[in-house]
């Protein structure tokens, strides 16, 4: 089984083949044509979104300048562990991912479904009429275009489309960076999501700092972000700069900070569901949910129905859920899966195993964000390793993998 989500890139949208790509300009431009990409995308009607300092972590918001990016700072990530550090020059992209996915503007934590007014003795439906913006999100990784594949994967491309997520979904511009360094929870490289970005953005952009120059690589996409790169000041990439930015993201390859040996996994996970590994990691779990919270493909939801006091309206949301409450699973008078142990296997072998069954494609793009946001330092890649140094079974190929591997 081919355990990484490469096979899934070609579903995302815009889809622009490798060949169609090659026919786009790479262009570089210096570091001051960022502030001029920001305004064009603003002029174009797009608000901008993208990684910005706030209470001591990057997170994503609404930026009006290149000035409002994390310039000059970094962060440094290890199991529950996180803190941003000064650089030592004015990198605007020298940093990982943090806290946030572009998941809360896709598949927003809270989401009115619908409304409804009393009208004498019933109620009268009324539509959801707010506008959704055409939104730009600036600094998209690798491992997050895989992310964003993934949910189109789930939320768009079964049998029926999630309306909300598909409102917003076509409304994104996407412009991706490449990254230069590696973070200490990052593992993108095991599961072929990163650290280069390959497919699904409109500019992807790779920021070099060398010998005091400090100018971006850029990659036009498709048609949006061929039109949008003209806007900046630029010239043809020429061989020598090219070559400079791909060996920034190939030196950034070999630094991640973990590794997840993938091939098989699902498996090596199906076949020792009863490892007692599962009981040593619920002594840990607190089972918070902050590993689904921050974890960018996660996207199991709830909904409540509400009604005002004066009992004239009533309201239906949905918000996100995590399997890592007892309510999650409740069914008939108990929740299925009541202890610690049961919900962290839930988890890690839906990502890793299950969701291979399901969509076609792992649930996990190794983006590290439930390693570093996990109050104790639950690393899902050390689990992995832990079942895989001391397999109670010897997972059999399973149907599936024999096929793929004899075609
Ligand atoms: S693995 Fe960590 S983040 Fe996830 S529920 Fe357990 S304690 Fe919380
Ligand atoms: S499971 Fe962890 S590493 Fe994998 S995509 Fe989710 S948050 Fe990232």
């Amino acid at each position: 089984m081919k355990d990484s989500i490469d096979d899934n890139h070609s579903r995302r949208r815009p889809k622009m083949s490798e060949a169609d790509q090659k026919g786009h300009t790479q262009a570089v431009f210096e570091a001051g044509g960022l502030q001029t990409l920001v305004e064009t995308l603003a002029r174009k009607g797009y608000q901008v979104i993208g990684p910005t300092v706030r209470d001591k972590a990057i997170v994503y918001a609404e930026m009006e300048s290149a000035k409002d990016l994390p310039v000059g700072w970094t962060d440094v990530q290890d199991g529950g562990t996180y803190r941003l550090e000064k650089r030592k020059d004015d990198a605007y992209f020298g940093y990982v991912v943090g806290p946030h996915s572009w998941k809360q503007f896709l598949h927003p934590p809270k989401a009115r479904l619908c409304q409804a007014k009393r009208k004498g003795d019933c109620f009268e439906p009324r539509g959801e009429d707010r506008e959704i913006p055409k939104r730009a999100f600036l600094g998209v990784r690798a491992c997050e275009l895989a992310a964003i594949a993934v949910q189109d994967r789930v939320l768009l491309q079964g049998t029926y489309a999630d309306p909300v997520y598909q409102a917003r979904r076509e409304k994104v511009a996407l412009i991706a960076v490449n990254c230069t360094r590696a973070g200490g929870t990052c593992f993108c490289a095991s599961m072929g999501t990163g650290p280069r970005v390959t497919s699904g953005y409109d500019i992807a952009l790779t920021e070099v700092l060398e010998d005091g120059k400090h100018y971006f690589v850029a990659q036009a996409g498709t048609a949006l972000g061929e039109e949008i790169l003209k806007e900046i000041p630029h010239r043809e990439a020429g061989e020598k700069k090219r070559k400079t930015a791909e060996g920034l993201v190939a030196q950034a390859s070999g630094e991640m900070g973990c590794t997840l040996e993938a091939a098989g996994v699902h498996d090596l996970l199906m076949a020792n569901l009863e490892h007692k590994r599962w009981d040593e990691v619920a002594r840990r779990c607190l089972t918070c949910g902050n590993c689904t919270l921050v974890c960018p493909t996660c996207f199991c939801t709830t909904v409540e129905d509400s009604t005002d006091l004066t009992g004239e309206q009533a309201e239906r949301w949905r918000r996100w859920d995590s399997c890592f409450t007892l309510d999650f699973s409740y069914i008939h008078g108990g929740s299925v899966r009541p202890s610690g142990r049961a919900r962290y296997r839930q988890w890690m072998t839906h990502k890793l195993a299950t969701w291979h069954d399901q969509f076609g494609t792992s649930g996990c793009v190794g983006c590290g964000r439930c390693i570093t946001w996990c109050p104790v330092g639950i690393d899902i890649t050390e689990e992995v390793r832990a079942i895989r140094e001391t397999p109670v079974f010897q997972a059999a190929p399973s149907g599936k993998e024999r096929n793929r591997a004899n075609p």
